[in-house]
């Protein structure tokens, strides 16, 4: 699929359209930021890395009947996805507290949570994605009634599917955010999953293995994600 004119460019990914109206091509590159772009760095290998990931995760989720925007690995760092609309909104999931519940809710790291949490953000670094309800996402127009229980289904229903698939590999998922598009009449899940957007403990030590490591400056940020990787059987290039 030929790409052509950059659509987009955002803090770690380039979108590309490409002959197909209704397809783009997600371009992942080495950049990496936190806090709403004000730390930002280039990791070398963590645009071939997310990639793949990203294939990996969209294939388990496609064969667990979740619908995906994902539809081929291009090259090392793009992916051919379903041109999506997608909805101004950002959904997480916890299992455990960690991040930002922490300080909004002054409650400590590691706590289990039981029901796991889920909470909306607005996507807008200006205003620092803001938590939202979904009385603002209807009020607003940032998506429908039905748009809103689709989004909330979908991503419990990857919350079963990926807790097992990193149990497995001796994984912890503590939170991950989600972002959904409308693709005709259906609602899809796009963007990516990957390390950047996912929090991933170590089930024995607990050690952070996600993007916490880039945020808290722990270092070895990409050897992180490419052990995640290893451990789920993900070939790196
Ligand atoms: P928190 O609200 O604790 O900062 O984030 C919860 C989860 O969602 C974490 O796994 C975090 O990585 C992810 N997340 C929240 N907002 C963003 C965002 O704007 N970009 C990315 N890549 N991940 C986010």
């Amino acid at each position: 699929m030929e790409k052509r004119a950059e659509l987009y460019s955002g803090k770690a990914k380039t979108v590309y359209l490409c002959e197909d109206p209704q397809r783009l091509v997600l371009g992942f590159r080495d950049d990496t930021s936190a806090f709403d772009g004000e730390k930002v760095s280039r990791l070398a290998r963590k645009g071939m890395v997310n990639n793949r990931f990203n294939a990996f995760i969209m294939e388990r989720l496609a064969e667990a009947g979740i619908s995906t925007h994902f539809e081929r690995l291009l090259s090392d760092n793009e992916s051919l996805v379903k041109r999506l609309e997608m909805f101004p909104v950002e959904c997480v999931v916890r299992n455990i507290s960690a991040g930002s519940i922490c300080r909004r809710l002054g409650v400590e790291e590691g706590l289990d949570l039981d029901p796991p949490t889920f909470e909306f953000f607005l996507k807008n670094d200006a205003l620092h994605d803001p938590m939202i309800n979904e009385y603002h996402i209807r009020a607003f127009g940032w998506a429908g009634e039905q748009d809103v229980e689709r989004m909330k289904t979908l991503t419990f229903e990857v919350n079963d599917v990926l807790k097992g698939l990193f149990a497995d590999a001796g994984l912890i998922l503590v939170d991950y955010k989600l972002e959904f598009g409308r693709f005709g009449d259906d609602v899809l899940l796009g963007d990516e999953f990957t390390p950047d957007g996912c929090r991933l403990w170590d089930v024995q030590t607990r050690k952070k293995l996600d993007k916490d490591r880039f945020r808290q400056g722990l270092g070895d940020v990409v050897e992180a994600y490419e052990e995640v990787a290893r451990r789920l059987g993900i070939e790196l290039g």
